[in-house]
């Protein structure tokens, strides 16, 4: 019997996350490739595209050294959730008819009233 080769071991790169689905290392690869940050994910193919990945197997990798400090901290930010509360914080909501909008509209597409000042 051959030793289990070691997927995730790679000499070159730095593995920044261990997922716990292929669909949570996917959302890593895109929030991080939405901000430049080229990555690899590895050993997907071992959880046959669905469901829980093997303790270990898998792993996001940032494709260039340099970017891994960066990476990191997007990283940490992400799983704060401050991504999320920077959207939120620009939200507002029409006095008029109470509809919740998004920043970057300055009229309600609901009634038409505008952002109060
Ligand atoms: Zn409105």
């Amino acid at each position: 019997m051959p030793a289990p080769l070691n997927l995730c071991n790679h000499k070159d790169m730095k593995a920044l996350y261990s997922p716990r689905t292929v669909t949570d290392a996917h959302l890593i690869r895109g929030y991080l490739q939405s901000h430049g940050i080229e990555t690899l994910v590895r050993g997907e193919f071992l959880a046959g595209g669905i469901g829980e990945l093997p303790a270990g197997m898998c792993k996001v990798w940032v494709a260039d050294d340099a970017n891994f400090e960066r990476a990191d901290r997007l990283l940490r930010e992400f799983f704060r959730g401050d991504t999320a509360r920077r959207l939120a914080a620009n939200q507002w909501r029409c006095a008029a008819c109470g509809e919740t909008l998004e920043g970057q509209f300055t009229d309600c597409w609901q009634c038409g009233a505008a952002r109060p000042g």
